[in-house]
């Protein structure tokens, strides 16, 4: 039997993710940094956290790492753990920075010691390349990060090229852009539109608050970007693949279809504040996906009137 380390466990992405891999007939070993305190609310909405053997694990500790390795001895890691807020990496540059630097230096260090070849995948973003006014992105476009976390992906994703050049590491980096899910955390925007849009309709009279809405994004659904993961690990060299929907629109885009799937005009309702505006943000953020398509496979069915639909009725965890 396959044995696979989830990094990060808790999280949308790591949640999916082990769903997905128990489904293939994995192992599967999960770490949170408190494996003991952590709620694990989306494992258990998923009814699969009695099958995941959960481990405590601080990226940034490299003894830990090690230990969880060693514990685990699996086949595939990866790795998706890290402070994830663009809007919160402003706020916490350094941590930020540090959560996915050191994190994935210390599994590549310690995959480098290892005597069995590991597979790895590391989370990257779409953030990294800054804005895509012009040609949409591919893998060769150049990063022009413009936030400590963008700044945080463009170094951990480089690290992993130079692991996987200088000592023939099986590692990989997902370049994903923006996917969203019912189990996305409270703090991200698309959960914020979804929830704040729901309660609205259900007459609570406030006013949905956002910062900017003529930024451009493209937004696909997290569980088939998960199987994209996996793929990346069954091919015969690791490679790094973009992987987004092809299709960008706007904020407004979002919340306009948000409200009028709930029978409302969004007009009467969002008001717009300078409080929320970040120092820098991406304007647009534009994907070729077309390397993975060919590659592995795969390409992104959901759409965002679709994905608006299941996240409208998810159930929502409020964490
Ligand atoms: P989440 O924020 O949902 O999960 C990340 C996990 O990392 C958390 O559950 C948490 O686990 C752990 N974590 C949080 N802060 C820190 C920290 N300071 N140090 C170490 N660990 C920390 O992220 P997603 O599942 O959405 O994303 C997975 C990965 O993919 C992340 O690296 C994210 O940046 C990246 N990504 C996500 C995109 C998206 O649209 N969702 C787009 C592009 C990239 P615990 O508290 O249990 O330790």
């Amino acid at each position: 039997m396959l044995k696979a380390l989830i990094i990060g466990i808790s999280g949308q992405d790591g949640s999916y993710l082990a769903d997905l891999l128990l489904k293939k007939g994995y192992d599967v070993f999960g770490t949170s940094r408190d494996a003991q305190g952590g709620s694990f609310r989306r494992l258990t909405y998923l009814g699969i956290k009695k099958e995941i053997q959960l481990i405590s694990m601080d990226p940034e500790d490299f003894r830990s790492v090690l230990v969880a390795i060693k514990k685990s001895k699996p086949d595939e890691i990866y790795f998706l753990a890290g402070q994830s807020s663009v809007g919160l990496s402003f706020e916490q540059p350094a941590e930020t920075i540090q959560s996915f630097t050191i994190g994935i230096l210390n599994v590549l260090e310690a995959v480098k010691m290892e005597p069995r070849d590991i597979r790895v995948y590391h989370a990257g973003s779409s953030e990294a390349f800054g804005d895509t006014e012009g040609a949409a992105a591919n893998e060769k476009t150049p990063f022009q990060p413009r936030s400590p976390y963008a700044l945080a992906k463009a170094s951990s994703t480089w690290l992993v090229n130079n692991y996987r050049e200088a000592y023939d590491l099986f590692a990989c980096t997902g370049i994903l852009f923006n996917h969203e899910s019912p189990l996305r955390p409270a703090r991200f925007v698309t959960q914020k539109i979804i929830q704040t849009a729901k309660r609205i309709a259900n007459g609570s009279g406030e006013k949905l608050v956002l910062g900017r809405l003529d930024v451009s994004r493209d937004w696909g659904w997290a569980p088939e970007y998960v199987e994209a993961m996996w793929r990346m690990l069954q091919q015969e060299k690791p490679d790094d693949y973009i992987i987004a929907t092809g299709k960008t629109q706007s904020l407004e885009d979002f919340v306009s279809k948000t409200f009028e799937l709930l029978g409302l005009d969004w007009q009467n309702h969002v008001v717009q504040s300078p409080d929320l505006m970040r120092p820098t943000d991406l304007s647009i953020s534009k994907a070729d996906p077309q390397k993975a398509k060919i590659a592995l496979n795969w390409e992104a069915q959901i759409g965002l009137e679709r994905l608006i639909k299941m996240m409208l009725e998810g159930e929502f965890l409020n964490s």
